[in-house]
């Protein structure tokens, strides 16, 4: 989905991309970035100000399928976590009527709506890699003794991990109560960027305290720490890619005892 902009991120109504009527197609012209998967996907999804009669339009939602002649790919942008991005101009791109995706003017709402989903998303990922983290720190402490005890009979690692189960825990809550709401159709923006921000914030929090608590080991790559600080940071700022790199983190998990998955 192609939202950001150079001049226009966090605040998407900023956005200058512009689409014309010609009589018989749209006409995009704009630039777009940050965009996740543009040269690879089939399809984007392109946001741009649409205007039948040259007046300032709402914010209309097209489609515009890969080699489309005036969608172009100006560069790929490597970003932390071994994710790329992309820069892409449209250039008189024209497109057919039928590629307007729902109502003309009518892209914000829905648009909106897909980012709440996301929201939900991002709070079961940080979820899941905050508790993947906690149980790596309570392994390590329960084995690992300095100065004649264990780490995990110091009362600083307790507390840290008492914290994390709890903040864990209240995330959870969070985002189950934010996906009944959802599901009833419910009203719940506020509830859904309070998520993104704090279970972000608490990942973040609980993967630094492991990587505190495993000392070295915790700097390694031989272990998903670091693919996990790197990835919750992007969760911080922008949309995640999902899938893929949860499953980076467990290969590298499992390759580090040993199992090589294909
Ligand atoms: C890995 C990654 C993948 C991405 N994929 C896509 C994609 O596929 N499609 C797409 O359209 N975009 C994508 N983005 C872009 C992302 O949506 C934007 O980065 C995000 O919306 C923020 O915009 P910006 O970077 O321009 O920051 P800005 O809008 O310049 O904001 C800068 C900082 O200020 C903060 N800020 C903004 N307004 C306020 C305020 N009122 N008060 C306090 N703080 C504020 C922001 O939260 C941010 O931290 C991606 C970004 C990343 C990092």
């Amino acid at each position: 989905m192609a939202i950001s902009e150079p001049g226009a991120g966090a605040d998407p109504r900023r956005m200058s991309t512009r689409a014309n009527w010609d009589g018989r197609n749209w006409v995009l012209n704009g630039r777009k970035i940050w965009i996740s998967k543009a040269a690879e996907a089939e399809f984007t999804i392109a946001m741009a100000v649409a205007s039948r009669d040259g007046a300032n339009g709402g914010i209309t939602a097209f489609l515009v399928d890969k080699g489309t002649p005036g969608f172009n790919i100006l560069r790929r942008i490597p970003m932390i976590g071994g994710q790329f991005t992309y820069e892409i101009a449209f250039e008189d791109c024209k497109l057919p009527p039928e590629a307007v995706l729902g109502g003309e003017g009518q892209g914000f709402a829905p648009m909106q709506k897909r980012l709440s989903v996301r929201r939900l998303q991002m709070g079961s990922w940080c979820v899941g890699i905050a508790q993947r983290a906690l149980d790596i720190l309570i392994e390590h402490a329960s084995q690992r003794t300095t100065f004649g005890s264990l780490l995990a009979q110091r009362q600083t690692i307790q507390w840290w991990a008492a914290d994390a189960a709890t903040k864990i825990h209240a995330t959870r809550l969070m985002v189950y109560d934010a996906a009944r709401k959802v599901d009833q159709g419910r009203e719940a923006r506020a509830e859904l960027s309070m998520i993104k921000v704090y279970a972000s914030e608490m990942a973040t929090e609980v993967i630094d305290k492991a990587m505190q608590t495993l000392g070295a080991m915790g700097m390694t790559k031989e272990i998903p720490l670091y693919l996990m600080a790197e990835k919750i940071r992007w969760i911080r700022v922008g949309e995640p890619s999902g899938l893929t790199w949860l499953l980076a983190c467990i290969c590298t998990t499992q390759e580090a005892r040993g199992c090589h998955l294909p």
